[in-house]
């Protein structure tokens, strides 16, 4: 949590910042205030440490992957997000804001959900400190995903329906909040990524940080120094940012996020915000967005609903801005070829957003000979079999 102090108050360059309704002002400055507080509270790391270590499982394992690495020609290792409790890395953010809500004296959380990852981990962490949940999410998302919704509720939360707009997750988002708004007394919104006004991608952030932080001892226990290249998919950029914060100021090591290239170059076709994005503002933060000519929030597409979002968290935009971080794109096609092939070589089936990372390092790896090389496995690829499946994925020894 090194970082957590010592953000400009959540400008990134001339991305981020706070464009919320005057009704969220208030909110958001208590918000960051306790944030804050709570970072510098030894009883609050002390109980955050506990639950990641003795609930979530941490810390998840630093996994050599020589099969793969060999026949790519590196030295290859996987961060193994998915082995965290219910499966990604999106339990590091939900308890630690869960952890915060309690400690602001909230009884109930809300939160949005895509896919329904971020909302079973939000139901799970809620579960684990007694307090209530309420989880928006898209009609279309919950007819696509049943079997999260079934698991939110039994892990005593009330999933609601949206039903306006696209019925997926940026409405989703806009439900959640306008909840929050009329609800701020005694509830806090747990959002799901690296995005929204400030504080939230600074919150997410620093919850994430344990990612990067284990991932320096681990290798350096491993091989005795740093890695070379560090991968990751972006979503919202949680996973990402989580693993690449902690390395940032060691400028030898290269980074590499990872969007979803889709099935094509057109808009609407991929989830590539900085090949096909524009500076504007959505959901509360300055940053880069797929919107039409008019601008008009784009639609997307991507194999894998984690990484199908018209936005990227601000932090990305300016670290891509600066030349820190490069962000390049895979296919769907080159992820389900990833997907498969993890599944194989090194017997781990991976989420399809993680498979992105993966097959952009597959079809990079030549440029990377002999070098070190991490991967963050975001999740577990458990939830995308029936999608693989469906595709003809992995069947039949091809
Ligand atoms: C949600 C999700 C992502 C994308 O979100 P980020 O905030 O970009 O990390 C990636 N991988 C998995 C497994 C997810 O569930």
């Amino acid at each position: 949590m090194a970082h957590a102090t010592g953000r400009r108050r959540g400008r990134f360059g001339r991305f981020g910042g706070a464009y919320a309704p005057e009704t969220l002002v208030a909110p958001l400055t208590e918000l960051e205030r306790a944030f804050y507080e709570a970072v510098e509270d030894e009883e609050f790391l002390l109980a955050f440490a506990d639950l990641l270590a003795r609930w979530v499982g941490r810390p998840t394992a630093l996994t050599p992957a020589p099969t793969l690495g060999e026949q790519l020609g590196l030295r290859l290792y996987l961060k193994r997000e998915d082995l965290a409790h219910t499966g990604a890395h999106k339990i590091n953010n939900a308890i630690g804001q869960c952890l915060l809500a309690r400690r602001m004296g909230k009884r109930r959380v809300i939160a949005e959900t895509g896919a329904g990852q971020h909302g079973v981990a939000t139901a799970a962490a809620a579960a684990r400190l007694g307090l209530a949940c309420t989880v928006y999410m898209g009609e279309i998302d919950m007819q696509r995903q049943a079997l999260n919704v079934y698991r939110m509720r039994l892990l005593g939360a009330e999933v609601r329906a949206v039903t306006g707009g696209s019925r997926t997750l940026k409405d989703a988002v806009n439900e959640a909040m306008r909840d929050w708004v009329g609800s701020v007394t005694d509830s806090h919104y747990v959002l799901g990524s690296a995005l929204g006004p400030h504080p939230f991608p600074t919150i997410v952030r620093t919850f994430h940080e344990v990612i990067g932080e284990e991932t320096r001892r681990q290798i350096l226990g491993a091989e005795g120094r740093l890695p070379d290249l560090l991968v990751a998919c972006v979503g919202g950029g949680s996973n990402a940012i989580g693993l690449f914060g902690p390395f940032l100021e060691d400028t030898e090591i290269a980074m590499v996020g990872v969007e979803a290239g889709g099935r094509g170059e057109a808009l609407g076709e991929h989830a590539a915000r900085f090949a096909g994005g524009r500076e504007g503002v959505l959901h509360g933060s300055r940053t880069l967005v797929l919107q039409d000519e008019h601008g008009q929030i784009a639609g997307t597409h991507s194999v894998s609903a984690g990484l199908d979002y018209p936005a990227v968290g601000p932090e990305h935009a300016w670290l891509g801005e600066i030349g820190r971080v490069r962000y390049e794109r895979a296919s769907d096609e080159q992820a389900l070829e990833a997907f498969a092939r993890l599944s194989r070589t090194e017997g781990i089936v991976p989420a399809l957003e993680s498979s992105h990372a993966l097959g952009w390092l597959i079809a990079n790896a030549e440029a990377w000979g002999g070098r070190l090389v991490v991967v963050n496995l975001s999740g577990r690829g458990d939830k995308d079999v029936e999608t693989t499946r469906g595709l003809g994925v992995g069947d039949g020894g091809a």
